[in-house]
């Protein structure tokens, strides 16, 4: 019994914790058996950096648990994602002993690869749609893209030729997919991850460069956001703000398309707004306050909260003109609109 070893029951407990502080139902004993099983199941294996191959089934459970926790089936269902296509048992099997919901999810992990596969479908018009409809159940492809992630975060294990394509696949269909879900924060992480891979050397230098600015801009930033925190709390307006570091591929790509260098991006600078109410006119009276201390600049502003984007994702944009005449990105939406915008299907 795999529980008999006192750093898999650790790790079961931790599991167990994580999913109990984000779900409002958690089957314990379908976890419990899921992950014995699955302990059981990949006993044998080993991943490329040489541990258990359990340990991966059990990190794509704690991110789901923790970056989409949409319910304990979706849990037991990361715990079992690899046992149908990379082991003797069958879908058969998880249908007897898990019930068909999981059992169908398994099966729909294991075919989602193909479908990712296939590129024509990354071009047609709603394929977000398209995807869902043959996939029936969300919950599938929230296991996938944390499968994917766990994949990308462990990549160093694996040979360079390698590397290069599942990185490549990541950053051609994975992100533009984890965008069309509204997975915010996933979608970033891959192309950061994808970024690394494929072009190591500019990852680097960006990477550098942005490290040796950071002190400079949290202290540019909370120079700026300071009269605004002030007039917020003035209108009695609860916020709370980050003074968010831009992710190095958004960078990247931006400094290719406008031929920029890196210090010529204007927009690092960037501070969200984010507002601890439901009622979207705060957004409004904010980008007011913002506008009263800050020029804003023309043809930089973008209301996503009236016209949200096809991923749902709602957020102002605006640029302003912050002190020594920096241009400052600000973003401002509620709490709802956040929820979203990071996790965007899996948000509820
Ligand atoms: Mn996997």
């Amino acid at each position: 019994m795999a529980l008999d070893n006192p750093k898999y029951q650790k790790m079961l407990d931790n599991l167990i914790k994580i999913c109990r502080k984000n779900l409002k139902v958690v089957d314990e004993a379908l976890i419990t058996k899921a992950f014995e099983l699955s302990v059981e199941a990949h006993k044998n294996d080993l991943r490329a950096s040489g541990e258990p191959y359990f340990t991966h089934p059990y990190e794509v459970a704690m991110i789901v648990a923790e970056e989409f926790p949409l319910d304990d089936v979706t849990i037991v269902t990361a715990l079992l994602h690899d046992v149908v296509e990379d082991t003797d048992y069958t879908v058969e099997f998880m249908n007897r002993e898990f019930g068909k919901e999981v059992s169908e999810i398994i099966d729909g992990v294991t075919k989602i690869s193909g479908i990712f596969r296939g590129h024509e479908i990354t071009k047609a018009e709603n394929y977000r749609k398209l995807l869902l409809s043959m996939v029936k159940d969300v919950r599938v492809i929230l296991v996938k893209f944390a499968d994917r992630l766990h994949n990308m975060r462990t990549l160093e294990f694996v040979k360079p030729d390698k590397q290069r394509r599942i990185a490549q696949e990541t950053l051609e269909i994975y992100a533009p997919f984890a965008h069309r879900f509204g997975l915010g924060k996933v979608k970033w992480e891959l192309e950061d991850l994808a970024f690394k891979y494929l072009n190591r050397e500019a990852y680097e230098e960006l990477a550098r460069k942005l490290k040796a600015k950071r002190r400079d801009r949290e202290s540019y930033i909370k120079k700026f956001a300071e009269p605004i925190v002030k007039k917020l709390e003035e209108a009695n307006l609860k916020i709370e703000l980050s003074g968010r570091a831009k992710h190095l591929y958004s960078i990247y790509r931006k400094m290719v398309r406008r031929n920029k260098p890196f210090e010529e991006i204007y927009d690092l600078f960037a501070i969200r707004i984010i507002l601890d109410t439901e009622n979207r006119n705060e957004c409004y009276t904010t980008l007011g306050i913002v506008n009263q201390i800050y020029l804003p600049v023309p043809d930089r502003f973008k209301d996503y909260i009236s016209i949200p984007k096809t991923n749902n994702y709602q957020s102002i944009h605006t640029t302003v003109v912050g002190p020594l005449g920096r241009l400052v990105e600000v973003q401002i939406r509620t709490r709802r609109m956040h929820e979203v915008a990071e996790k965007g299907v899996a948000a509820h």
